[in-house]
């Protein structure tokens, strides 16, 4: 009976940055709902689908 929600956790707010390979909660990538930025110091990604992208997100190749 138990372990039956371990996979209900969304990961549809999660973000990827495909710079460095930091996931993150979307909430944590922008503070306005408009310009996203990956919060690593180091790292200046920033733009949603373009430094960042959505884990759900299939990823494109090629
Ligand atoms: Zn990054």
């Amino acid at each position: 009976m138990t372990g039956a929600n371990l996979q209900q956790r969304s990961v549809r707010d999660m973000l990827v940055c495909r710079k460095c390979g930091a996931e993150f909660p979307e909430a944590r990538a922008t503070r306005d709902g408009w310009h996203y930025r990956c919060p690593e110091d180091d790292c200046d990604a920033s733009g949603l689908g373009e430094g960042l992208r959505r884990k759900d997100d299939v990823p494109v190749l090629g």
